[in-house]
């Protein structure tokens, strides 16, 4: 294994996938994934990517705005306003 992290379970027994491992294999929030597991060990495998509205232009699910059939996440929209000023 390349990395080895420790991630706490919450109370109900979600854990974090810290950024830098999510933009390392490409998931984003709302992927499924799958568990296998092998003994006390488990691995999490990309099962589906998920396609539903995102941001346009960071991909992020914070979808607030629709314009010209595209969504812009509210973080976005106040970087444009602000650099169209
Ligand atoms: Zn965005």
């Amino acid at each position: 294994m390349e990395h080895k992290i420790s991630m706490q379970v919450d109370p109900l027994g979600r854990v974090h996938i810290p950024d830098n491992i999510m933009q390392l294999l490409g998931w984003n929030p709302g992927d499924k994934l799958g568990l296998q597991r092998d003994n006390n060990t488990i691995v999490i495998t990309l099962n589906e990517k998920h396609s539903g509205p995102e941001c346009a232009i960071c991909k992020k699910l914070e979808r607030k705005i629709r314009l010209n059939g595209l969504d812009f996440c509210e973080s976005c929209v106040e970087t444009i306003k602000a650099v169209a000023l």
